[in-house]
């Protein structure tokens, strides 16, 4: 009988190994299960252009269901695994049934996490994942209500810039003394800070939330200064986990995430992991690393189907991610855990210009604000790990192409 492939998790990740798989010739059945209703479809705009109405929703899938078709792909919407085993190479699925494979693919992503606080299921508090989180949100978006988001990290801080460009009022609570703190550092975050409040947002650091308050739906929210926030609506953005409740007995080595190595193997003979729900080792930076990044996903689920396919390549992407806020593109180039130095290049506190993430004169990530043209150049001197000559990087006149020697 021919061999089957099994891929849980139908979003990019997911999509990108049963695509890799199929136009690499694998020949086997292959099953593509995923717990929303949805054809896999790109998050990013939900707290961008989609929300703000200017993407319609058929934009957000990169294919449509005749594609899946064609390719020989099942692909089955609304359904969630909700156990693996792996001695028997079997899943069970929510409706008690079971699936066989011979080949496994974990692409479950990640979850919001949520507060556990009085009020926090009262009406009117929104999380942001899903489309379907999506358009309860956008629902409730009309100029003039008020907004309180709870949390600064990225997915707070675009959902602010969109529903300031829409003419809410707009608070945000952040417990860390600057938004976007924990990737960009404590310069950055406060350029951020510097930024929203330019839009009119008002930017409450260090300040958590200790409840939520309404009768039939949130009316405030009450900090932990003792502060009473009137507000229309929530969205709480306190960052996400795993998806990996489901495989607690599986004998999947899990440790934040599902652990790899280089190639996106797992301990379990047959079964790779790929996207955000991967902790995977990384070569070229000698760590294990979990990104929660599109491009990641896209990428890490083509090389999880390639080690599937025998073919021995290790996966050593030099991470990258986006973020639109107003007008303002950031790009992030670079894995920086740690840095000893930060250098500026261009006007950073306009909004136009690199900074670069050092450890000694080696740049570790580089965060292009407004600057796409040293996209390329900044991936390659990433990627060269290599010492640079910090002044020719400090100078926006020094072509950076230069520096590559
Ligand atoms: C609002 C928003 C904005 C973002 N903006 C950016 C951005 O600007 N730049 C950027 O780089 N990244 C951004 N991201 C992150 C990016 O979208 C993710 O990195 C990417 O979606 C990860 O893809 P994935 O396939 O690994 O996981 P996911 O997209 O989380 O997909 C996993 C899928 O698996 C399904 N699933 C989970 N458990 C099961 C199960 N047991 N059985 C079946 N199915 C299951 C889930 O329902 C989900 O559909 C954003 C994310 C959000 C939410």
């Amino acid at each position: 009988m021919a061999e089957a492939c099994v891929i849980v998790g139908a979003n990019m990740a997911g999509a990108s190994a049963a695509e890799t798989l199929r136009r690499s010739g694998y020949a086997g059945a292959i099953t593509l299960l995923g717990a929303e209703p949805e054809l896999p479809y790109e998050r990013p705009p939900l707290s961008k252009e989609w929300l703000r109405g200017s993407t319609p929703t058929a934009k957000l899938h990169p294919r449509d269901a005749a594609f899946y078709a064609e390719q020989r792909i099942t692909l089955r919407t609304g359904t969630r695994a909700v156990a693996l085993d792996t001695a028997r190479q079997v899943l069970t699925l929510e409706d008690g049934s079971t699936l066989p494979w011979d080949h496994l693919v974990l692409a479950t992503g990640t979850v919001p996490r949520t507060l556990n606080i009085p009020g926090a299921d009262l009406p009117g508090i929104h999380l942001l994942r899903t489309l379907a989180d999506g358009r309860a949100i956008q629902a409730e978006l009309q100029a003039g209500r008020r907004l309180v988001v709870i949390g600064a990290g990225f997915i707070g801080a675009e959902m602010a810039a969109s529903a300031r460009s829409m003419g809410l009022t707009v608070t945000v609570l952040e417990v860390l003394p600057v938004p976007l703190r924990r990737v960009l550092g404590d310069e950055l975050g406060q350029i951020y800070a510097d930024l929203h409040r330019a839009h009119g947002v008002d930017m409450r650091l260090g300040t958590g939330v200790a409840a939520f308050m309404g009768d039939d739906r949130v009316t405030a929210v009450l900090t932990d200064q003792g502060e009473r926030i009137a507000c229309d609506l929530v969205v709480v953005g306190v960052g996400v986990r795993p998806a990996t409740d489901w495989l607690a007995d599986s004998g999947v080595a899990l440790e934040n995430g599902v652990l790899t190595d280089q190639y996106c193997a797992t301990n379990i003979p047959g079964v790779v992991a790929a996207g955000d729900v991967a902790n995977w080792w990384h070569p070229l930076y000698g760590t294990r690393m979990r990104l929660e990044h599109f491009d990641n996903a896209l990428k890490q689920g083509a090389a999880a189907a390639r080690t599937l396919l025998g073919q021995r390549e290790e996966y050593v992407p030099i991470p990258y991610f986006w973020s639109d806020q107003y007008d303002v593109h950031m790009q992030y180039l670079g894995y920086a855990a740690t840095w000893d130095r930060i250098i500026y290049r261009g006007d950073v506190v306009g909004y136009d210009g690199s900074v670069w993430y050092m450890r000694g004169d080696v740049p570790q990530a580089a965060l292009l604000l407004n600057r796409q043209r040293e996209m390329v150049t900044a991936r390659r001197l990433l990627a060269a790990r290599a010492a640079v000559d910090s002044t020719g990087l400090a100078d926006p006149n020094h072509d950076l192409r230069t520096l590559l020697a």
